[in-house]
This record gives structure tokens, sequence and C-alpha cells, in this order.
């Protein structure tokens, strides 16, 4: 049962080498006896690779979700196939998500907390971006924290990754104009051409990111939906308009930075009386049920299109994992163990 376990505690920017592939001996066959409570023991499919992870890499207990633990398997949210089970709610050959381990078998001693996955033509691995957590955190993002009117004007950054690529297409369904940015004049043609973003500009080619923000902005900016935190944000708080809502899901350009804030615009708040609020999708379990409902129609009427990366092998899931933070993946990143 080959598995990939953190080295150790990092506080930089993660490497491949910070985890190891390392052989977990034998294959489990069924939930050993004796077991504490009811388990499942689970076959991984495909996994999740998620930038809050990087969270846990560091020796930090103050977040909303612990840290990993040195010496141990990486933890993550994946699609898997249930071998055996002591839980009434899960039969042998059952496809579940849920939190599981960076490993080919897992045993899940809390299979409260996993979904069972009723199979249909949507493709496993959408169960981990599309129909997901992070197809969530859009959905709860956009509806329930942004407030969004038809008409307005919408900003997403690092658009085309599992998130953006959800909020912009809902934007669009609602009415409003959307604008993404993203790293790779690649993933700018893919917010055009396959997400339907109004606009889209390469943020690395910019050397004036207000002025950028202008030129798409010209009447400025209603609502932005913030996954990257530092010059961006700075840019975008000058280019708010009255009223404006900053939705804060993420920085990933600031995860693990000693001074993470290099914002000089803040203030801008004030005036313009913007509010800039910050959220967890988890908060906004109770909606989830409707979430999937909404996002299998739409994506079964052609409604909205969907871009995962996948990378073959649990061997190159570390090098998956880094590759979020220089903007590796295009679209959704996951990694298959497993077809079966
Ligand atoms: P993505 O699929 O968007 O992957 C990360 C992307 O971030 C990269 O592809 C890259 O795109 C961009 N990026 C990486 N480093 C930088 C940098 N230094 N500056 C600017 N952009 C960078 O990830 P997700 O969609 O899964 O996550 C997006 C954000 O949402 C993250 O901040 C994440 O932490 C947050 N999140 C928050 C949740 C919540 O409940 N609040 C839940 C899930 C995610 P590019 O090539 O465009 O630079």
């Amino acid at each position: 049962n080959r598995k990939v376990v953190l080295r150790d505690y990092i506080s930089r920017a993660p490497r491949e080498d910070d985890m190891a592939l390392v052989d977990g001996g034998a294959v489990p066959l069924r939930v050993p006896e004796g077991a504490a409570g009811p388990a499942v023991l689970v076959k991984n499919l495909y996994l999740s690779c998620d930038p809050y992870m990087r969270g846990r890499m560091r020796d930090f207990h103050g977040s909303y979700i612990p840290p990993f633990k040195p010496g141990s398997v990486i933890e993550g949210l994946g699609v898997a196939r249930v071998v055996d089970s002591t839980h009434p709610g899960f039969v042998a050959g059952d496809i579940v998500s849920g939190m599981t381990g960076w490993e080919e078998y897992s045993l899940i001693d809390k299979p409260e907390q996993l979904n069972k996955i009723q199979q249909s033509d949507i493709p496993l691995s959408y169960h981990l971006g599309l129909l997901g957590m992070p197809g969530f955190t859009a959905y709860v993002g956009f509806y329930e924290i942004c407030s969004p009117k038809k008409g307005e004007f919408v900003f997403v950054s690092a658009a085309s990754g599992a998130v953006g690529q959800i909020v912009g297409q809902l934007a669009k369904l609602h009415g409003c104009y959307v604008v993404g940015s993203a790293g790779t004049n690649q993933k700018v043609e893919l917010l055009k051409d396959k997400f339907g973003f109004d606009e889209a500009f390469n943020y690395k080619e910019e050397p004036d990111l207000t002025a950028a923000l202008k030129r798409y902005f010209p009447e400025g900016i209603d609502i932005y939906f913030e996954n990257v935190g530092g010059p961006m944000l700075d840019a975008v708080l000058l280019n708010m308009r009255m009223h404006g809502r900053i939705a804060v899901c993420g920085m990933v350009s600031q995860h693990g930075m000693t001074d993470p804030s290099g914002i000089h615009n803040l203030f801008c708040l004030v005036p313009k009386r913007i509010s800039m609020k910050g959220f967890i999708q988890s908060d906004y379990i109770k909606l989830f049920p409707q979430f999937v409902d909404y996002m299998t129609k739409h994506y079964k009427d052609g409604k909205i299109e969907y871009v995962e990366d996948m990378s073959i092998g649990l061997e190159n899931a570390p090098a998956a994992f880094v590759g979020l933070f220089s903007g590796k993946n295009v679209g959704k990143q996951v990694v298959c163990v497993s077809q079966e």
C-alpha cells in the first residue's frame, strides 16, 4: 500500500521533496478486527490537490483545520471505492467522496463524513471539483457573499482554476459582465473561449495592474472574487465602485509569507463603502444538496463547462500539488490513483 507522507513541517513554499512516496506494507483486505468503531476500507481512485493543504504543512495549530503529522500520510479530499465496511451505511462497491489519504488504500475511521456518489455519466473525478468542494466554494461565495445583481461588473482572479472557472460562469449566468485574470495566455484563451468570460488578461504581462483593471472596467468593479491577494487586491481596491463587494475566498499568493500584506489601499473600503468578507465554504454545508442539483442540471444542459488537469499515478501527487503554487495546473488539479 504505497503512500505519500509529509517529511517535516515547512514554513516556506512547498517542494516535491517535502513529501515522500513510501511503502506502507501489504494491501489491507478488510477493516481490521477490533477497530474502535465502525470503519470503512476504501481503494482511492482520485485525489484532490487544493491550495489550503499548504497550510496543513506548517507547524501551526491555530487554523480551522489541524496540521498534518510529519511522517504520516497526507490527508485530502478524494473519490474512492469501498472495499469493506463495518458501518451500516456503506457496502463494498459503493463509490464515495470525502476525506481520505494520499495512499492506495485508506481505512476511514469517521465514515459518517463520507458522501455516497450516485454514479451517472458525469466522470467520478468531477466530484472533486465541479460537484465537490471547489464548485461549492464558487457557489456559496458568489451567491451568499457577493449579493450579485444582473448587469454588475465582476472580476475574478485565478480565474481558470478550480473555483475561479465556476465563479465566472455563475456570474455570466446571472447576467453580469465578467473579467478574469490568469497567469498564462493559454489560460486567458480558455477563459474567453471555453468559459465565456467577457474579457480576460494575463496578469504576468501587465506592468501596471491598476491601469489594466481600469482598461477592463472603465466604470469600476462591483464584485471582486478574491483568490490571490497581494498586488492584485491592492489594484482592485483602487478600481472598486461605490458599495462594491469583495468576497475573500483565498489569497494563494500570500500563503506562508511572513509579511502577507503588501496592501496600501485598504482605506478605499471607507469612502467607497465597500464590504469585504472572508468565508469558508463548509460554514454553508446545508446548501450542498441544492448546489449539487444546480450544478448537475446546468452541466448536463451545457450551461456550465468544466476543465480539470489530471495527473496520473500516486507517485506524481507531490509534483501536481506543488504546481498549484506556480500555476502549472490548467483547471482543477486532480490525481488519478486508479480508475477502478
Ligand atoms: P486553483 O485551481 O485556482 O490553483 C491555484 C492557482 O492560483 C494557480 O493555478 C495559479 O493560477 C494561481 N496562483 C498560484 N500562485 C499565485 C501567485 N503567487 N499569484 C497569483 N496567482 C497565483 O486553486 P483553487 O481554485 O482550488 O483555489 C483558489 C483559491 O480559493 C485559493 O486561494 C484557495 O485557497 C481558495 N479556496 C478557498 C476556499 C474557502 O472555503 N474559502 C475553498 C477552496 C479554495 P495562475 O496561472 O492564474 O497564476
